[in-house]
């Protein structure tokens, strides 16, 4: 019985050092393709091995920070999670990870698996990996190329989790209704995170909202309030579907800029402040999500507190760099809302620090937002037209568009009424971060937006002058 999962395990390894040899960076989907083959219940043996059992995260935006805020969680307790690498989130992903992780009788050298799944990837992976515990953050409309629907996956989650366990756990957001509503029916109530301090929410729907139907009746949801694009408080204002109480909730927000986030954080076991090194109410529902599952999987409260406060952000998601005398502030952007939250943490006034400073006097912000259309990024770029640039507004005072949709994100500001004389365009991601970088004022912040693909290039730059690590070093 083991002689063919050692048989596969082997093959694996083999197959990924071979294509690490070959430089493919961190690119070992071939293990992943070949395991299967030899052993099809590769997955579903190594993971049945784990003593604390699996967690599987999901949803738009947010996964990888809570997948690895989780893992850190973990770590603070003294715990080893199997997980597999960021963006790797097909089943080919789940794979290499176990090949990596396991020993080749199939033992896992963790204690909890961990694994970060694509929305559509979420039913095999149910199949394969027996979950204790599912965490299903949010469902935005991505890149429009690809899950326009979104009706579709939250269809295709219902239909997976007939195929739970009872006792398996389920941790949602019940800020947002496609995702609360998937608790709806299980025999166990899931576990609910939400944010439970209007004082950071807008009474009026956001820009990038999508209209959200009700999952009963079909009627329009109403808010009270918004956090995140559709995330909030919300109603059926006919058949009196609401959002969940969650049991795991924010209670006191407040929002430091770039700087971070204090968050009061009241849970079944006791109410705890945190003070987070992340930015933005996004990250906000990260903490929560993570702080769900920690409580999940038992850990104590002080636990979850000193993972939260020592937790910096994923790489490449947001990240601060010094480079010279000037401060880096880089964050991925791929979808209208997580841009537009985005947007909002970087005009988010700076309240810390003895520099603090009344709105009138800040110098408006240097801005690189660089946009690219290869297929990692959605090739169809018209979403930046759904992303609210309009608060940019005489909030800026340099705006450099690079990438190769460079001119289309110059005609998106023009529309925001971003003045012309403002507006650099420089394709080029090397030539737009030496012009950004000079007209960023010394000790001031140049705040980089890029899609994904940028991303690396910007990175490349970064790295070939010294400021950061290789990509694949993490
Ligand atoms: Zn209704």
């Amino acid at each position: 019985m083991g002689a063919r999962l050692t048989a596969a395990l082997l093959t694996g390894r083999v197959a990924a050092e071979v294509s690490r040899r070959l430089g493919r960076g961190g690119g070992t989907v071939i293990a992943g393709h070949l395991v299967p083959r030899i052993d099809p219940a590769a997955l579903t043996k190594v993971t049945g091995r784990l003593p604390l059992g699996s967690v599987i995260v999901s949803g738009t935006n947010g996964k990888t920070t809570t997948t690895r805020l989780i893992s850190h969680l973990l770590g603070q307790a003294g715990l080893r999670a199997l997980h597999n690498r960021a963006g790797a989130n097909l089943v080919t992903g789940l794979v290499t990870a176990i090949v990596k992780q396991a020993d080749l009788r199939g033992r896992p050298r963790a204690d909890v698996g961990l694994f970060e799944v694509d929305e559509a990837t979420v039913p095999a992976a149910l199949l394969q990996i027996r979950p204790r515990a599912v965490l299903l953050t949010n469902l935005f409309r991505d890149q429009l190329d690809r899950y326009g629907e979104v009706h579709f996956v939250a269809g295709l989650w219902q239909q997976a989790f007939k195929t739970l366990p009872s006792d398996a756990a389920l941790i949602l957001n019940a800020d947002d209704p496609l995702v609360a509503d998937l608790g709806r029916e299980r025999p166990q109530p899931p576990l609910y995170y939400g944010i439970g301090d209007p004082s950071v929410g807008i009474s009026e729907p956001p820009h990038a909202s999508d209209a959200r139907l009700c999952g009963r009746c079909g009627t329009e949801y109403s808010y009270q309030i918004w956090f995140y694009g559709h995330l909030g408080h919300w109603a059926c204002p006919a058949c009196g579907l609401a959002r969940p109480r969650p049991q795991v909730e924010a209670i006191g927000v407040t929002l430091r800029g770039d700087r971070g986030t204090d968050v009061r954080f009241r849970t079944p076991g006791g109410d705890f402040a945190a003070r987070l090194a992340l930015p933005g109410l996004y990250n906000v529902y990260n903490a929560l999500a993570a702080t769900a599952c920690g409580l999940q999987l038992g850990l104590p409260l002080d636990t979850l507190r000193q993972g939260l406060e020592s937790f910096t952000a994923a790489f490449g998601r947001l990240e601060r760099i010094t480079v010279g005398d000037r401060a880096l502030f880089l964050a991925l952007v791929k979808n209208p809302v997580g841009f537009t939250e985005v947007l909002r943490t970087v005009l988010a006034e700076q309240t810390t620090g003895p520099q603090a400073r009344p709105e009138t006097a800040t110098p408006g912000r240097t801005l690189l937002i660089a946009i690219n259309d290869h297929f990692a990024d959605g090739t169809d770029v018209s979403w930046l037209w759904d992303v609210d640039f309009e608060g940019l507004q005489g909030r800026v005072a340099t705006v450099v568009c690079a990438g190769t949709r460079a001119e289309d994100m110059a005609v998106r500001l023009k529309y925001a009424l971003v003045p012309p004389q403002q507006i650099v365009i420089e394709p080029d991601p090397s030539r737009a971060l030496d012009r950004a970088l000079a007209v960023t004022p010394l000790g001031e912040t140049l705040y980089v937006l890029p899609t994904y693909t940028a991303m690396l290039e910007v990175r490349e730059v970064l790295q070939r002058a010294g400021h950061v690590r290789g990509f694949w070093q993490d």
